[in-house]
């Protein structure tokens, strides 16, 4: 029973922002490592949440100081 590609997605992306269950991160676990297209997509979606955040902590740092 694997999980389509776009449900994969949206797991990656739901697990930035919550806990993913056991068997849905084994799941994306399986996925990730049989398809190539996701794992690029979730390497894309890392990086970008990633620079993201990073900018919005130094906004908060900066605010901090002023
Ligand atoms: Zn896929």
């Amino acid at each position: 029973m694997m999980r389509s590609c776009k449900e994969v997605t949206r797991l990656v992306s739901q697990g930035e922002e919550r806990d993913l269950g056991f068997l849905e991160r084994v799941e994306l676990r399986m996925h990730l490592a049989a398809c190539r297209g996701c794992r690029n997509a979730s390497d894309q979606l890392r990086f970008l949440r990633r620079a993201a955040r990073s900018l919005q902590e130094e906004d908060e740092h900066t605010a901090g100081r002023a």
